[in-house]
């Protein structure tokens, strides 16, 4: 990384060199030549060391600001048009929930929120295995070492899926599939409350494959909530809710990009976000958000933010 730097350096230095007297260095070693030649050296050898120093001071700053500092953090990523996230627990474990759609945003907004040296990540969670959900998903399984998966295991004909589900046979990282009847505990006060679907979705081909998303809460120790509701529509929304699952959230990432089909008023009510977060690309085709999605929120006095018109939202609790 540094040799790009180092070159122009030295060209630079050498470059110089033949502007100076050339005729006189032998017979009079202490000459202007020679003068000249250690005063490029010293500029050079000045130049690195400044170069190094400012690398190191971003560098660290950098880390320190990465630190785990017993807090939840939710980072939901500038994507563009998709979903992606990453959750940094108060000592610093990392879950990734969905991978983007194809751009590099996702890969780049990760490798900026990770620490230098780390090469690991906790958990990815799949919230369904859909192209703007998990187009980086091969990519992280190659760059990173995943610990565990988390998915609802339905069919889907997509080859960034099977290139996923091949890559994780491959490395033979564990899979545990959706279920509400089981809550996954991280450690240090942050529990994954697993909300919907049923986990009889496993190997099944849906038709309506938004309504199959994994909807889930991450808790922190105090109760608040940040409620991830992947592409589930009204249909999937009320069955959350005919179940008699707990919804409520401090935080709500809005479902299918803010998209009309979703955020119903029941649903809104029932989880009683204090924020509402939508992941939609600025400009894009669908017109998401939906001005009636807006509306339903501002209606119940709920404040909102875009990922396309502010870029990567963080929240920490
Ligand atoms: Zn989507």
């Amino acid at each position: 990384m540094f040799h790009g730097h180092m070159e122009p350096i030295f060209a630079f230095g050498a470059a110089e060199i033949p502007s100076f007297a050339k005729r006189n260095y032998w017979e009079n070693p202490d000459g202007p030549r020679r003068r000249n030649i250690l005063k490029i050296m010293r500029i050079n050898y000045l130049a690195l060391c400044i170069i190094a120093l400012s690398a190191g001071a971003f560098l660290a700053s950098r880390e320190l600001a990465l630190m785990p500092d017993e807090r939840l953090h939710v980072y939901f990523f500038d994507v563009g048009q998709g979903d992606g996230a990453l959750i940094v627990t108060p000592s610093g474990k990392q879950i990734v929930i969905d991978g983007g759609p194809a751009g590099g945003a996702m890969l780049r907004e990760l490798a900026e929120r990770m620490p230098f040296f780390d090469r690991t990540i906790d958990m990815l969670i799949l919230s369904h295995p859909q192209l703007d959900h998990i187009f980086a998903f091969p990519e992280i399984l190659r760059r990173y070492r995943v610990g565990r998966i988390l998915m609802t295991g339905i069919r889907n004909d997509l080859p960034r899926y099977d290139e996923f589900l091949r890559l994780i046979k491959e490395q033979r990282i564990p899979i545990w599939i959706a279920d509400p009847k089981k809550d996954i505990d991280l450690g240090d006060g942050i529990a994954i409350d697993v909300v919907w679907p049923e986990p009889a979705l496993f190997g099944k081909k849906m038709k309506d494959v938004n309504n199959s998303s994994i909807m889930l809460r991450v808790i922190n120790g105090t109760g608040a909530a940040v409620l991830f509701s992947g592409d589930a529509e009204e249909k999937e929304e009320l069955a959350a809710l005919a179940s008699g699952a707990d919804l409520s959230a401090a935080v709500l990432k809005a479902g299918h990009h803010g998209s009309k089909t979703s955020s119903g008023t029941g649903f809104l009510i029932a989880a009683h976000p204090s924020l509402a977060v939508i992941s939609a690309g600025k400009n894009n085709q669908f017109g998401h958000p939906h001005a009636a999605v807006l509306n339903r929120m501002k209606a119940l006095g709920i404040p909102i933010r875009v990922t396309g018109s502010e870029g990567t939202i963080e929240v920490a609790r």
